[in-house]
């Protein structure tokens, strides 16, 4: 029987589709027609050029191996990469000799014509549609007006403001903002979202999540859908992508990404990063990956000290028509001092206790409300809290267990609450007897001693003393 393109190539699918995941071959080789074979060289036309990228870096051995077995050693593969614009579908050859001289899955150089290249610079532009449009996902709230600059932030943020100003335009790209949950990364990424589209319009700004990034590519697996997926972000002007520290362990969706990045990178499109690591510390990401996360600009954001947190809250008080008194706001400002977003908490629920049992926010009124609130955020434990539970538990008075009383109760309390102490705060033996009603630092070992002698014999102790370390890690 006399060969044809289509009889080759789907002997070659033949062999492929026993070795690859279904969802793959699915994806990446149905959509695939053989067009032409003359003298030993079979094209296959491909619907993008990212397919055919694609193609040539996860199956280029496979495709090699199949096009020689039913070929002969002569055996070529040539690629067709179909460019849609708007108007028309030109087809064009990439002449891609799949010869075997390179390493086996090594990328060979792509031979695309320059002018051919240029004219598929933006082959996504959604038929029918004359100017691609789109919703950002932007939130009008982040903007670099509401963002509160000070020495914590002042790299980050103006960075931020040149990039919003120049996208793709400074050697900031791209621009990677990291550092500790409720600093600000998202809503100063964000606003260089909010500042392009403020100035340039025109310009296609995109902001998503690395979940729905992730989420997304998934579906597109799912829906065969993969080239839309692609074009999309790879038409963007801007892509702002939030927390990359969740692409750990996402391999394929790393590997979309990367050549997402690269895509939009080469034609000086600006990409904007957030992470919760700086580059260097980011686990669970290919190494090809972090390396282009390190091309442009890292900058971190630190937690703001005590002038930028309080200019953080009156700024807020005063977008939300609140009064907040001065000393109060230094009062909330002072207690809470790891996360922005843990201080504007603070001050929704300030704002709800005093709408709801009709008080002026006032002092007394801020220290009442972050007594719970500061007991459910900071994860450190104090003596005062173990010695608070520990009373708590066992309804004896506080007073009591830093009194000399010998009561047997009132000794359990007190020696458990040393021994909790010891194990949990990094307090010394001194300080610890000190709180604990000015006892030298022997009555501390001692106490440790007897409640370890008891949970080793007496169950039911044991059960006291487990249940309330599980209460005290629960605060
Ligand atoms: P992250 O993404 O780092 O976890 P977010 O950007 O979500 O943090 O910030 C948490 C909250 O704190 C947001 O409501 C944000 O508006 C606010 N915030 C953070 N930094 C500042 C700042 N410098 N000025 C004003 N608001 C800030
Ligand atoms: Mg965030």
């Amino acid at each position: 029987m006399e060969k044809t393109s289509t009889s080759v190539w789907s002997k070659c699918l033949d062999v492929i589709k026993d070795n690859i995941p279904p969802q793959s071959y699915k994806t990446w080789f149905e959509p695939v027609k053989a067009v032409k074979l003359e003298n030993n060289v079979l094209t296959i036309q491909v619907p993008s050029v990212f397919f055919y990228e694609w193609l040539e870096e996860h199956y280029v051995g496979i495709l090699r191996k199949t096009v020689k077995k039913f070929l002969g050693e002569q055996g070529r593969l040539e690629y067709n990469i179909i460019v849609e614009k708007s108007s028309s579908k030109k087809p064009y050859t990439t002449n891609l000799p799949s010869n075997g001289n390179g390493a086996e899955g090594k990328r060979q150089s792509i031979p695309i014509p320059v002018s051919l290249n240029k004219d598929i610079k933006n082959p996504f532009v959604i038929p029918g549609l004359k100017k691609l449009q789109v919703d950002p996902q932007l939130n009008q709230q982040y903007t670099f007006d509401t963002f509160i600059e000070g020495e914590c932030n002042r790299l980050a943020r103006s960075a931020g403001y040149a990039v919003a100003n120049k996208p793709g335009g400074t050697s900031f790209n791209p621009l990677m903002i990291y550092g500790n949950v409720g600093l600000g990364k998202t809503h100063l990424a964000q606003a260089i979202g909010n500042e392009v589209k403020k100035n340039l319009p025109d310009k296609l700004v995109i902001y998503v999540s690395c979940e729905r990034f992730c989420q997304q590519f998934v579906d597109s697996l799912k829906n065969n859908t993969i080239n839309d997926f692609v074009n999309f972000y790879q038409a963007m002007d801007v892509i702002i992508m939030d927390d990359v520290h969740n692409f750990a362990g996402k391999e394929k969706t790393q590997d979309i990404f990367f050549h997402v990045f690269n895509h939009l990178h080469q034609n000086n499109k600006q990409i904007v990063l957030t992470s919760d690591k700086a580059p260097k510390d980011l686990s669970g990401l290919e190494e090809r990956l972090l390396s282009r996360f390190k091309w442009g600009l890292s900058a971190d954001l630190q937690t703001p000290d005590l002038e930028t947190r309080m200019a953080i809250l009156k700024k807020k008080a005063y977008s939300d028509g609140i009064d907040l008194p001065e000393d109060v706001i230094e009062y909330v400002a002072k207690q809470i001092d790891n996360s922005v977003r843990e201080l504007e908490g603070a001050m929704v629920s300030l704002l709800a206790q005093s709408t709801l049992n009709k008080k002026e926010i006032d002092l007394a009124l801020a220290k009442s409300m972050l007594k719970n609130f500061v007991k459910n955020t900071h994860k450190e434990i104090t003596m005062e809290h173990i010695q608070n539970l520990v009373c708590e538990y066992f309804e004896v008075p506080v007073e009591m267990v830093k009194s000399k009383v010998r009561k047997r109760e009132i000794v359990q309390a007190r020696q458990i609450s040393m021994y909790l102490a010891k194990n949990l705060t990094k307090s010394s033996l001194k300080t610890i007897g000190n709180f604990f009603g000015g006892r030298d630092h022997s009555t501390v070992i001692y106490a440790c001693q007897t409640v370890e002698d008891l949970i080793e014999t007496d169950k039911k102790f044991k059960s006291y003393v487990q249940d309330i370390q599980k209460k005290l890690k629960m605060n």
